[in-house]
């Protein structure tokens, strides 16, 4: 869970809201229940909620960034792969003529 992996000593910054109820945050795609420290943010769409550790990875870089999505790119290396090797099936040379 990338957001659920933040410092115990970690504090919602005075511009953040804690959310009093299941929030969702366009920047995960999910709701992030209640507690967690969100963000109202501004887009073109209008206003959306963003959670806090999403806001502070972009800040921070792509690094910060990177262990936060890490979990997710696993997943999509491990579905690349996946359908690599299906290919490569196709793609191996046949043993005959
Ligand atoms: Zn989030």
């Amino acid at each position: 869970m990338p957001c659920g992996n933040m410092q115990p000593g970690w504090q919602p910054s005075a511009t953040s809201e804690v959310a009093e109820k299941p929030r969702y945050c366009y920047s995960c795609r999910r709701e992030h229940p209640p507690g967690h420290p969100m963000r109202r943010v501004e887009t073109r769409q209008g206003y959306r909620w963003r959670c806090q550790a999403t806001l502070d990875a972009a800040r921070l870089g792509p690094a910060a960034r990177d262990a936060l999505g890490r979990e997710k790119s696993e997943a999509n290396r491990l579905a690349t792969r996946r359908s690599m090797e299906h290919y490569n099936q196709y793609r191996a040379p046949r043993s005959e003529g």
